[in-house]
C-alpha cells in the first residue's frame, strides 16, 4: 500500500539525512582538532617546460593525515574548512610553509623555481589576506615574483572595488596571478581584460580526451591562442599521457603538470625528485 510506502521513504530518507549531518558535524569537529594538532602538510607538484624539461615551479597542495581515516581529500574538507572560517588559519599556514619552503629550494640551488599556492575565493574577502602574504614573503625572504596565487574565474565574477584593488596591490606587489580550471568557470571572458592576470591553466578536463577528434583540441587550441595574444602564460594541468604531451607541446603550451611528469610529492621527496633531475641533466 502506498502510504507504508511513502512511510518508509521518509524514514529512510530522514535516517540519510541525519547521517550526512553526523558526518558532517564529525568532519568539522576533526578538521578543527586537526589544525590544533598539526595534521596538515603539503604535496608538491612540478610543473615544467616542456621543450626544454626545465621545472619552473611546484604547485603546493593540501594534505590532510587524520590519525584514523588516513589522507582526506582537500575535495572533502577545502568546503568545510571555507564555510566555517577555518580556510583563513590554514589559508595563513599554507602560505608562510610554501614560501619557507620554496626559498629553502632555492637556497640549494633551484634558484628560479616558483611556488603556486591555491587561494580560494573565501580568503580573499578576509581584509588581513594581503598582510598574511606580506608576512609569509617577509618571513621567508622569497621574492614575490616566486609566489604565484592560483584563484578560479568565480573570484573574477565579483567585480567588486575590493576584489580589483587587492589584485592591483598583489601585482604591484609583484606577486604572479594564475586562474587554475580555467574554462569550466561560466564566467564572461571580459573579466581578462581588467584583471591583472598572467597565467590561465587550462582545465585537466579539457586535457583528459584530447586526441585529433576531440572537440577539446579546438578548445584547447583556441585557449592557447587567446592567452599568448593577450600576453599571458599557459599551463596544462593533469597530463597523463606522452601523447597529450606531445599535442600540447606542438600546440605550443608554455608549461605542463601532471601524473605523466610527477605526482604530488610531500617535500623531502620533492627534494629528491629535484637532486635527481640535476644529476641527470648534468650527464
Ligand atoms: P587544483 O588546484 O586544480 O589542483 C589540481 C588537482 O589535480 C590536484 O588534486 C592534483 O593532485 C590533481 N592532479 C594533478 N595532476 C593530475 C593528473 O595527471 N591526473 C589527475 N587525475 N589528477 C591530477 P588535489 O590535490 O586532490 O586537490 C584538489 C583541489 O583541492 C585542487 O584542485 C584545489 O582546488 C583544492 N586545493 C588543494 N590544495 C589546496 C590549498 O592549499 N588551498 C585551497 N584553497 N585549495 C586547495
Ligand atoms: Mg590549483
Ligand atoms: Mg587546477
Ligand atoms: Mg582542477
Amino acid at each position: 500500500r502506498t502510504d507504508t510506502v511513502t512511510n518508509k521513504n521518509v524514514v529512510f530518507y530522514l535516517n540519510e539525512m541525519n547521517k550526512e549531518m553526523i558526518e558532517r558535524v564529525e568532519l568539522e569537529r576533526s578538521l578543527r582538532k586537526g589544525i590544533e594538532n598539526n595534521e596538515f602538510f603539503l604535496a608538491y607538484q612540478p610543473i615544467i617546460n616542456p621543450v626544454t624539461n626545465e621545472i619552473v615551479a611546484c604547485e603546493a597542495l593540501l594534505r590532510w593525515e587524520h590519525p584514523e581515516w588516513g589522507i582526506v581529500s582537500p575535495k572533502k574538507f577545502i568546503p568545510i574548512a571555507e564555510e566555517t572560517g577555518m580556510i583563513h588559519t590554514l589559508g595563513k599556514w599554507i602560505l608562510k610553509t610554501a614560501c619557507l619552503q620554496v626559498k629553502d629550494w632555492q637556497r640549494d640551488g633551484f634558484e628560479h623555481i616558483s611556488v603556486s599556492v591555491n587561494v580560494s575565493a573565501h580568503q580573499l574577502q578576509n581584509n588581513r589576506f594581503i598582510d598574511n602574504i606580506k608576512q609569509a614573503l617577509d618571513e621567508s625572504a622569497l621574492a614575490p615574483r616566486y609566489l604565484h596565487l592560483e584563484l578560479t574565474e568565480s573570484v573574477m565574477i565579483d567585480r567588486s572595488l575590493t576584489t580589483v584593488e587587492m589584485l592591483r596591490e598583489l601585482m604591484e606587489m609583484g606577486i604572479h596571478i594564475s586562474i587554475d580550471d580555467f574554462g569550466t568557470g561560466y564566467s564572461s571572458l571580459s573579466y581578462l581584460k581588467h584583471f591583472p592576470i598572467h597565467t590561465l591553466k587550462i582545465d585537466r578536463s579539457f586535457i583528459q580526451n584530447l586526441n585529433k577528434q576531440s572537440p577539446d583540441l579546438a578548445i584547447v587550441h583556441a585557449i592557447l591562442t587567446m592567452g599568448h595574444g593577450l600576453g599571458l602564460r599557459i599551463v596544462a594541468e593533469g597530463i597523463e599521457t606522452t601523447e597529450q604531451l606531445h599535442m600540447l607541446t606542438s600546440l605550443g603550451c608554455d608549461f605542463v603538470q601532471g601524473y605523466l611528469i610527477e605526482k604530488p610529492l610531500e617535500a623531502r621527496r620533492f627534494t629528491h625528485w629535484l637532486e635527481r633531475k640535476r644529476k641527470n641533466s648534468n650527464i
